[in-house]
């Protein structure tokens, strides 16, 4: 797997050239302080997010460039320009002074995605309010969860959303001072958003923003466990602007689309913060997922550079390539995928069904932004998620065979770090970066257990190639220990995903007397498969000739779905739980089947 190297086709005629041509270059001549000075930076002082995404656009030659692309579920189309967006979010900022809310509060908004979301936070961010936007599909208790730990000062919301999932538990909610309604008809005790706005003037200035400011409160997507409130500051706008130059490729006259919802931060990292930083124009799409709703927008729009997920990915390769090839997509520049891990079979199918590859790339809520990729301009290595991004350091900590990190006897509080090359280890990276997040809500013990010996532990395991590529092997949480090895379930999936029968895979550990652990695997098939016991002895028998048998699945089940976080994770210790009926833990954001 890691010899495979794909050298995708890097500047095809008619396109503009990859902002990065030669990331080593990049990297030796790439400072913090250069891209803070890419950035305007505040009149009055300071560095704010939403000055620099909207308002330094709007004062200049791109205020009349469109920000946001909105399209409905209904078939409607708005644009809004730079400048549209620098006055509706001036009037959300002076409502909150208005509502006497004071600067850091917090101002959650549980929203589908319709204008009214990006107006809130980028509205909230210009009053110096921390924004936490909330994935509006969650279900009554993670959304009271997050509300009550992140103590909410302000919701904005829709009637029906607030009457389904917070009516009743508002009462428990002594913070939330301002519930406020987007539509018409606000319920009891709360405000129409509206006609408050309409009333306030639509200037605003942007105080003194301190860059170590909280800005972003993000929950992460409680794959491994009870999620987990990360804060980040203003200066995480750098690492957006800069990732969105090397690793996204943007260009002024890009049209780009990111299918994340901002509930989780990729949607706002790079569907909200990134693009606008650029000027480029971005598409906002209310509805879910849907194979010709999603061609047919890369097409109609124009998509130049889309940022999605390998779940969608995997459900548009089980549809095939042939449905893409109906669809003129040739404005697309480039490709990524982040979230999960993404075969090499799904970098290879972007080529063959948009003759784009796709760009892997790795992050978490906790970096902020973009840490490791497989940056436009440059070889793809299919299977891995590329390298350090020019002002990341990353590295491989020694960890035990349980995953954990291995503290060596001398220096109780030091680490040791994997110098060469194949290897696998903690995916650690050294702090400094400016979207780093500061604290975890809540949890500084927690907080202070992810750094060790000068680095900030990712929980993730990889390994990396003698070209510095790294190679994703598993959460350290989902690992398998079996008969002395221990494996990332990534590397089996990849196995079972190598079959043409087997669409996506999940892979995990079950006791055994022998040998500690076993591997099981719950496989979904692509239509056209008949599932039962010959095709799974027949998959059981590629991944033996693929991996080994040690290593190899023992039991193989076919079902419908996998389970997965509303981010679009597959949750392994869920298929584990189940098989052995075990507690489920935190399942808070289990996506609903
Ligand atoms: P929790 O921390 O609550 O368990 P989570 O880690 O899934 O949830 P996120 O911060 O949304 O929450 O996801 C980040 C994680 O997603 C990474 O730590 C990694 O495990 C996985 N991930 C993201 N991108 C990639 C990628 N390109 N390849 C492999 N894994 C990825
Ligand atoms: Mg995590």
């Amino acid at each position: 797997m890691g010899t495979v190297v794909m050298n995708e086709v890097v500047n095809p005629a008619g396109l503009v050239p990859p902002n990065v041509v030669d990331l080593d270059h990049e990297r030796a001549g790439f400072s913090w302080e250069h891209e803070w000075a890419r950035l305007s930076g505040l009149p009055g002082g300071g560095l704010n997010i939403a000055y620099e995404a909207v308002d330094r656009h709007a004062a200049g030659a791109r205020a009349g460039h469109v920000a946001l692309r909105l399209l409905g579920r209904d078939g409607a189309r708005r644009d809004v320009t730079y400048e549209d967006l620098s006055r509706l979010t001036n009037r959300f900022a002076r409502l909150l002074d208005e509502f006497e809310v004071a600067p850091g509060e917090r101002v959650f908004v549980l929203l589908p995605r319709v204008l009214e979301l990006y107006v809130s936070v980028l509205g909230a961010l210009k009053h110096r309010n921390v924004a936490c936007t909330l994935f509006s599909a969650f279900g009554p208790e993670p959304i009271h969860q997050r509300l009550e730990l992140g103590q909410a000062r302000v919701l904005v919301t829709t009637a029906a959303l607030y009457e389904r999932k917070v009516a009743a538990t508002r009462a428990s909610l002594p913070e939330l001072h301002h519930v406020l309604i987007v539509g018409a008809d606000a319920p009891a005790g709360t405000t129409a958003l509206e006609p408050v706005l309409a009333a306030l003037p639509d200037d605003f200035t942007i105080e003194a923003t301190d860059p170590e400011d909280p800005a972003l409160l993000h929950f992460t997507s409680g794959t491994t466990g009870t999620p987990k409130g990360a804060v980040h500051v203003h200066a995480a706008v750098v690492a957006h602007h800069a990732s969105g130059r090397i690793a996204l490729d943007l260009h002024p006259d890009d049209v780009f689309w990111c299918t994340a919802d901002p509930g989780w931060v990729t949607g706002t990292s790079y569907g909200i913060v990134a693009p606008l930083t650029h000027g480029v124009t971005s598409i906002v799409d209310e509805a879910d997922f849907d194979a010709d709703r999603w061609y047919g927008i890369l097409q109609d729009e124009g998509v130049t550079v889309w940022y999605t997920a390998p779940t969608a990915i995997r459900m548009l390769m089980r549809i095939g390539a042939e449905v893409a090839h109906e669809y003129d997509l040739s404005k697309l520049r480039v490709a990524a995928s982040v979230g999960e891990p993404l075969n090499p079979e799904g970098v290879v199918w972007g080529l063959e069904a948009f003759g784009r590859p796709f760009h892997d790339n790795w992050w978490q809520t906790e970096t902020g932004g973009i840490m490791i990729a497989n940056v436009p301009g440059q070889p793809i290595r299919p299977g891995s998620m590329g390298r350090p991004l020019p002002g990341i350091t990353a590295g491989l900590l020694h960890c035990d065979d349980e995953g954990n990190v291995v503290r060596p006897e001398h220096d109780p509080e030091g680490v040791v770090v994997i110098d060469g090359a194949g290897e696998s280890g903690m995916l650690a990276l050294r702090p400094g970066w400016p979207s780093m997040f500061r604290s975890y809500l809540d949890n500084e013990a927690r907080y202070r257990a992810a750094f060790a010996g000068g680095w900030y532990l990712t929980g993730d395991l990889a390994s990396r190639d003698t070209d510095g590529y790294y190679w994703f092997v598993g959460r350290a949480d989902d690992v398998i220990k079996t008969a002395g090895h221990l494996i990332g379930p990534f590397e089996i999936e990849n196995a079972l995903v190598s079959h043409p029968a087997v669409v996506e895979a999940g892979a995990y550990g079950v006791p055994d007397p022998i040998a500690g652990n076993v591997v099981h695997a719950v496989v979904v098939l692509r239509p056209g498969y008949e599932p039962g016991p010959a095709l799974e002895r027949e998959l059981i028998g590629h991944a033996r000739a693929a991996l080994g048998a040690t290593v190899a699945p023992r039991v193989i089940r076919i079902a419908d779905t996998l389970p997965r976080t509303r981010s679009g994770k597959i949750m392994r210790r869920l298929l584990r739980a189940r098989e052995l009926g075990l507690p489920e833990g935190d399942t808070s954001s289990l996506e609903s089947s």
